[in-house]
């Protein structure tokens, strides 16, 4: 598979660049034909061998996905950005038959319904509040609650025509990975896509209908650590481990916002 090496310099939080920016190597896989991208979808389909931290690398990954998509300065080359639909052929937007999905756990959908998706994965790879200030702003809430799945935990049920996206760091409507996704209906966030997973919102999942499913089912989507505390506009007393900004790359604090 081709891949290519991509750059991110380093970068002081601004006004403009919400995120401080870490010097990371960032892999760009182009749009794969449907065929190539069965194939490649399997590898991810394996359990997960090994352990905690092997799924912290990947969720570091995801994470790293999550906030380039708010990052404002990708070295890309123009040339390499998606300019077709060819995402519609991959996950999580392929339409996909039942048999090749594998059992749903969890519904979700937007506010009008045009946007529906199934997640088979039961528990997120990790979940986060992310205090920064894109999320404050793009999402207009004190912070982003998301849990993060691989793409190929996700199926779109209706709706991808509906899609609308944003790119943060092109500041652009071109779709082009790291992107947030949206009802262009209703307007909902349906979800971020970074490179191999999706920051899903668990506020669009269907958690039953009685208070005590509701209770016991949220708690699958309940959060490992809050990002970017610095930026904080509530504090938090839940004693969940807490990053200045990225979690492990920034100083850790207390519900306070103090340094530990
Ligand atoms: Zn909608
Ligand atoms: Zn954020």
């Amino acid at each position: 598979m081709f891949r290519r090496a991509l750059y991110i310099p380093r970068q002081s939080a601004s006004l403009t660049g919400y995120h401080r920016l870490i010097p990371a190597i960032i892999f760009f896989t182009p749009p794969q034909p449907r065929r190539q991208f069965h194939s490649s979808s399997a590898q991810f389909n394996k359990p997960i061998k090994g352990t905690i931290y092997k799924m912290r690398d990947e969720v570091k990954d995801a994470v790293s996905s999550s906030n380039s998509h708010l990052d404002s300065s990708i070295a890309e080359d123009p040339s390499e950005r998606h300019i077709d639909e060819s995402w519609k052929l991959r996950a999580p937007y392929q339409i996909q038959k039942d048999e090749e999905f594998g059992p749903v756990k969890w519904e979700a959908m937007c506010h009008c319904g045009n946007v529906q998706y199934q997640i088979k994965r039961e528990r997120p790879l990790a979940a986060k509040y992310c205090h920064c200030r894109a999320c404050q702003v793009l999402h207009a809430a004190p912070f982003q609650w998301c849990a993060i799945f691989f793409k190929t935990d996700i199926r779109f049920k209706k709706g991808t025509d509906s899609l609308m996206f944003w790119s943060s760091h092109e500041k652009s409507k071109k779709y082009q990975v790291p992107t947030k996704v949206y009802c262009s209906n209703c307007n909902s966030p349906i979800m971020d896509e970074g490179r191999n997973m999706c920051l899903i919102f668990p506020e669009l999942i269907d958690l039953g209908k009685t208070e005590e499913e509701h209770l016991v089912r949220r708690k699958v989507f309940e959060i490992d650590h809050h990002i970017f505390y610095s930026r904080r506009l509530v504090e938090v007393h839940d004693g969940k481990p807490k990053w200045s900004e990225l979690d492990d790359k920034s100083n850790r604090l207390d519900d306070d916002g103090n340094k530990i």
